[in-house]
C-alpha cells in the first residue's frame, strides 16, 4: 500500500466479487451509502451455456439497464472478469473503484478480520481449501483473475467465516477426540458471517442500541441456511460447523443427521464417499424430503395446490424444515440470559410468509408470538418486525452482505493508508 496517498472513500467505489465454481457475482457498490452503481452475475461457467449479465444505472435518463451476453469458449472465469472489466472501462467507472473485495468462504481461524490478499494470504487460503473443497478453489480462481485484470488495485479478502471467530470453545468443540482439533483443525467454523453481522447490525440501529448490547437470534434462510446466536454483539455459537452441512435443514443439504446413518449406507447399502457426499450435499434437504425441489417457491405453490400431486410431500418438507430451525432457534436460548429478538433474513427468511409464521408458532414458550397482518406485508424488500405488541421483537431484514464486504474493504484501506 502507498502511505503518502490517503484514500478517500467518500466519492469511491469497490468492485464486490463473489466467485462460485461455476459463476460469478460483482457489484460495484460505494462503501458509505451502500448504492450499487452496477451489478451483474455470470453463469454457467466452464459449460458452452456461459453467460454474464450486468446491471446498470444510465446517467442520462436516470434508468436501469441490463445487458447479456453469451462468453465464448473457454467460458471461464477469466472472461467473465474481461467482459466486466470492459464494461466498467466503457462506463467510465475504473476510476471510481479503489479496490477489489473478494468474498472468501474459510478463513479458518486464521482470519477473524478482513485482510489484504498477499501471496501469503492467497497462499492460506489455498491450504485452508482442505476444509472447504468446493469453495476456496473457486474463491482463488476470482482473486487470481481480479490480480490480472485490476492489477494495480489493492486485493481484500473478506470471510465468510470471521464473525464466528468469536465463538468460545464450548460451542466449536466436537465431541471427538482432541487431538483431531489441534492437529487437523477439525472444529465448528460457522458460514453466513457477513450476513448475521449485517442484519444484527440494521437490528441495532432499529432498537437504537449499540450492536455491542444487542443479544439477538438471527435466522439467515437461503438455499444454504444457519441460524446464529448473537450475545454483546458477537456471535457465540451458530448452526453451521466445520463444512456447510451441518445445523438446520436446507435445500439440498441435509442439516444434521445421525453419523452412524453414514456407516449403514456404506455398510449396508453399499454407498461409496462420493455418493455419500452427492446424496447429503446435493439430494437431500427440502428437495430430498418433497422429492420436488429445493425452491421453497415450488414447494409452497405445491403445498397450496391440492391437485398437485406432491401436495402432501411438499407440506411435509417444508414442515420438517420449520421444525428443525425452530429447535435449532430454541436451543440457542442455552447461549444467552436476555434476548431483543429474532430475525429473518436470505431469500427464504424474507420474503416466505408461511415460513416464518410456522416457526414462530413454535417458539412460545420463549414468548414470540407473530402477528399475521405484519408478517404477511413483510416480503419483496420490505422490512420490519412481524411480532404482535405482546412478544418479543421479530425482525425480516433484507440482507446485503455486499455492501458488508464493500464498507469492510474501505475500513481497511483507510487504516493501512494512515
Ligand atoms: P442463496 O443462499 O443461494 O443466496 P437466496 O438467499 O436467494 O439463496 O434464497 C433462495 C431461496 O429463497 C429459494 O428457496 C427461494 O425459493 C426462496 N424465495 C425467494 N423468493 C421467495 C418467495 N417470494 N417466497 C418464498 N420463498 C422465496
Amino acid at each position: 500500500m502507498n502511505n503518502s496517498s490517503p484514500v478517500h472513500i467518500n466519492n469511491n467505489a469497490i468492485l464486490v466479487i463473489n466467485c462460485g465454481s461455476s459463476s460469478l457475482k460483482f457489484s460495484l457498490i460505494q462503501p458509505e451509502s451502500g448504492n450499487t452503481l452496477l451489478s451483474g452475475l455470470a453463469e454457467c461457467l466452464s459449460t458452452p451455456q456461459a453467460s454474464i449479465k450486468i446491471k446498470h444505472s444510465c446517467k442520462s435518463n436516470n434508468s436501469e439497464q441490463s445487458e447479456s451476453s453469451a462468453l465464448s469458449a473457454p467460458f471461464c472465469h477469466q472472461q467473465a472478469l474481461n467482459v466486466l472489466a470492459k464494461k466498467l472501462n466503457t462506463l467510465n467507472l475504473v476510476k471510481n473503484i479503489i479496490a477489489v473485495g473478494h468474498r472468501v468462504v474459510h478463513g479458518g481461524e486464521q482470519y477473524s478480520e478482513p485482510t489484504l490478499i498477499n501471496i501469503d494470504v492467497t497462499n492460506a487460503i489455498e491450504k485452508l481449501a482442505k476444509l472447504a473443497p468446493l469453495h476456496n478453489p473457486a474463491n482463488l480462481i476470482g482473486i487470481k483473475a481480479c490480480q490480472k485484470d485490476f492489477a494495480k488495485l489493492p486485493q481484500i479478502a473478506v470471510f465468510d467465516t470471521a464473525f464466528h471467530q468469536s465463538m468460545p470453545e464450548k460451542a466449536y468443540l466436537y465431541g471427538i477426540p482432541f487431538e483431531l482439533y489441534t492437529e487437523h483443525g477439525i472444529r465448528r467454523y460457522g458460514f453466513h458471517g457477513t450476513s448475521h453481522y449485517f442484519v444484527a447490525n440494521q437490528v441495532a440501529k432499529i432498537i437504537n442500541k449499540p450492536l455491542a448490547q444487542c443479544n439477538l437470534i438471527s435466522a439467515h434462510l437461503g438455499n444454504g441456511c444457519s441460524v446464529t446466536v448473537i450475545k454483546n454483539g458477537k456471535s457465540v455459537d451458530t448452526s453451521l460447523g466445520m463444512t456447510p452441512l451441518e445445523g438446520v435443514m436446507m435445500g439440498t443439504r441435509s442439516g444434521d443427521i445421525d453419523a452412524g446413518i453414514i456407516f449403514h449406507l456404506v455398510e449396508q447399502l453399499g454407498y461409496s464417499i462420493e455418493q455419500i457426499d452427492t446424496l447429503l450435499n446435493k439430494k437431500s434437504g427440502l428437495l430430498g424430503v418433497s422429492q420436488l425441489s429445493n425452491d421453497c417457491r415450488t414447494l409452497e405453490a405445491a403445498m397450496f395446490d391440492k391437485d398437485h400431486p406432491q401436495s402432501a410431500q411438499a407440506k411435509l418438507a417444508l414442515t420438517v424444515f420449520c421444525y428443525r430451525i425452530a429447535k435449532s432457534i430454541a436451543s440457542f436460548s442455552a447461549s444467552l440470559v436476555e434476548l431483543d429478538g429474532l430475525i429473518f433474513t436470505g431469500g427464504i427468511g424474507e420474503n416466505s410468509s408461511w415460513v416464518r409464521q410456522e416457526i414462530i408458532k413454535l417458539l412460545g414458550l420463549l414468548n414470540f408470538h407473530v402477528c399475521e397482518q405484519a408478517n404477511l406485508t413483510a416480503r419483496f424488500g420490505t422490512s420490519g418486525n412481524i411480532a404482535t405488541s405482546a412478544s418479543r421483537p421479530c425482525w425480516v431484514i433484507t440482507t446485503n452482505e455486499e455492501w458488508v464486504i464493500a464498507q469492510q474493504s474501505a475500513r481497511l484501506l483507510t487504516q493501512e493508508s494512515k
